[in-house]
């Protein structure tokens, strides 16, 4: 199913043939490859490499530094209809989603080589006569990228791009269920390094294997940034390991994304808004809804507007003209089945969920996206489940939907539905939504790059791709320079 399509991509037969770990295409379930999981030695090299070719790239100017990423952009350009195949193969997103993919790598190269000629500092007024004062921005060093499964290149991307514009060098360990892909990105990458030229051997690395491959990045005190995507779980373990050798880190973790319905909402746009935050992916984005807090009044008339959609949606194979594809595996089938058993016994009244095409694809997970009416926020619904099921609330009062939008562990993304100027602006105000991302008459998912992502909480609190978050991964210094023929003491001390 791959073999062509890694041909095309770059890929040597022998980088995902005869290896250790199986890969599976959530489509059917079947065998696609095998990887060789590399071992800790490997890694350890891996960041050798990476650390030696930091030392050149940090004095390469950043205008030529964003030449290679102008390049990549031009690489995917070219490439962009078959990777995105591949990450519909091997992550089972539909045909669209996996493109989209795609072209927010090719957009996160644009945006990292307007901005390597951008790395702005500040000029600071200095108190004392003859000095001048100014904020510089220097490279880290060797940045660990530790991507999930779900955006299996996008999210490698938006780091990438930035850190090695930044004038970083990259060490990527992607999730242990889509090296595929990976592998690709890397073959588009080292072509893009090619037409560069002259770049640094190993300036962008890939390791394919487990969490214990991600381990030894995050212990590495030669890795001065781990930057983390996926599970909350993961962060708990992750964040504290860094911080405990002073690294840095930017977590994107888990979400439980809620949308508030007001009554004045255009109804429309909020049921087409629900259904591609809900269902998109299958339910496995970072952002997709999860909680509908929607007002009493309209209650019914929405919930019977969203089954209605949710009967029209093609499930089935994300290549075909489908909209939603397999969930990734059998133990996130189970694990959504957990949560629906769970919301019944805390009283919830369950819509769809079952599992979906089972004959035709008896080792595959397809399912029909499940609609519960929830009493209250229970303790179920403040779990993120990561398949698509929607938990639906009822309120009466504006605060009291402000209060159950926040009231979660998780804050990542949210959304309202109004047209009432006074809820909309409070929804965004301090005392609203407590989410790195709150968004008015748009869902929950599909941010674009040009903003900083991420959220808050257990969400992790770090912000990547757009905006000012290149900062993230450079160190600023302060520096001052007298060019008087006295040597004034700040704060007027006089030392004589
Ligand atoms: P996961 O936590 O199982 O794995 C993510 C990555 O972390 C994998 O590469 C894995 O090998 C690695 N990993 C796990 N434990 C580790 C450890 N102790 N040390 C080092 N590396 C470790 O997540 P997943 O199932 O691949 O992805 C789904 C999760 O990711 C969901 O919770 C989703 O919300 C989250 N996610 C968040 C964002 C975001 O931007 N906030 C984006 C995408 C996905």
């Amino acid at each position: 199913m791959v073999d062509g399509l890694l041909d095309r991509l770059g890929v040597p037969a022998s980088a995902y043939t005869n290896g250790n770990h199986p890969i599976h295409t959530p489509i059917d379930g079947s065998v696609i490859a095998s990887v060789h999981l590399e071992s800790k030695a490997q890694v350890v090299g891996k960041i050798d490499q990476a650390e030696k070719a930091f030392q050149a790239w940090r004095n390469v100017p950043a205008p030529r530094r964003g030449e290679l990423i102008r390049l990549f952009g031009e690489v995917l350009r070219e490439h962009k209809a078959q990777l995105g195949e591949l990450v519909s193969v091997e992550a089972g997103k539909i045909t669209q989603e996996g493109l989209g993919e795609v072209q927010e790598m090719i957009d996160i190269c644009d945006f990292a080589v307007g901005l390597s000629r951008q790395l702005y500092g500040l000029t600071i007024a200095s108190e004392r006569p003859g000095h001048h004062m100014r904020e510089t921005w220097h490279p880290l060093g060797v940045v660990g990228v530790i991507s999930a499964f779900n955006f299996p290149v996008a999210v490698w991307a938006w780091n990438t791009a930035l850190a090695l514009v930044c004038g970083n060098a990259v060490v990527w360990k992607p999730s242990e269920k889509t090296p595929l892909t990976a592998l690709a990105c890397q073959a588009l990458f080292e072509k893009a390094l090619k037409a560069f030229g002259d770049a640094p051997e190993g300036l962008s690395q890939l390791i394919v294997g487990d969490r214990e491959a991600g381990q030894v990045l995050v212990d590495d005190p030669r890795v001065p940034l781990v930057s983390a995507t996926g599970s909350t779980r993961m962060g708990r373990e992750v964040g504290p390991r860094v911080a405990a050798r002073f690294g840095r880190s930017i977590l994107e973790l888990g979400g439980n994304n809620a949308m508030i319905l007001a009554p004045s909402a255009d109804l429309d746009l909020a049921v087409r808004g629900i259904l591609f935050s809900a269902v998109g992916t299958a339910g496995q984005r970072c952002t997709t809804l999860r909680r509908l807090i929607v007002h009493r009044s309209i209650k019914d008339e929405v919930i019977a507007r969203v089954k209605a959609a949710y009967g029209k949606v093609r499930i089935g194979d994300p290549r075909k003209d489908n909209l939603i594809g397999p969930l990734i595996d059998k133990q996130s089938f189970q694990a959504m089945q957990d949560s629906l058993a769970r919301a019944r016994d805390e009283g919830g009244i369950v819509f769809g969920g079952e599992r979906q095409l089972q004959q035709d694809y008896p080792n595959a997970y397809y399912v029909a996206p499940a609609i519960v009416e929830m009493p209250a926020q229970t303790e179920v619904v403040r779990h993120e489940t990561f398949a698509p099921i929607l938990y639906v609330l009822a309120y009466d009062e504006f605060e009291e939907a402000l209060r159950l939008n926040n009231e979660v562990p998780q804050g990542l993304s949210s959304c309202i539905f109004t047209t009432d100027l006074r809820e909309a602006e409070r929804f965004q105000s301090a005392a609203g939504s407590d989410c790195g991302i709150a968004n008015v008459n748009i869902g929950t998912s599909g941010a674009e790059i040009g903003g900083a992502f991420g959220g808050e909480k257990e969400t992790g609190g770090g912000r990547e791709s757009g905006s000012d978050s290149w900062k993230a991964y450079m160190r600023r210094q302060t520096n001052t320079v007298n060019y008087s023929r006295e040597l004034p003491l700040a704060q007027g001390i006089v030392f004589d």
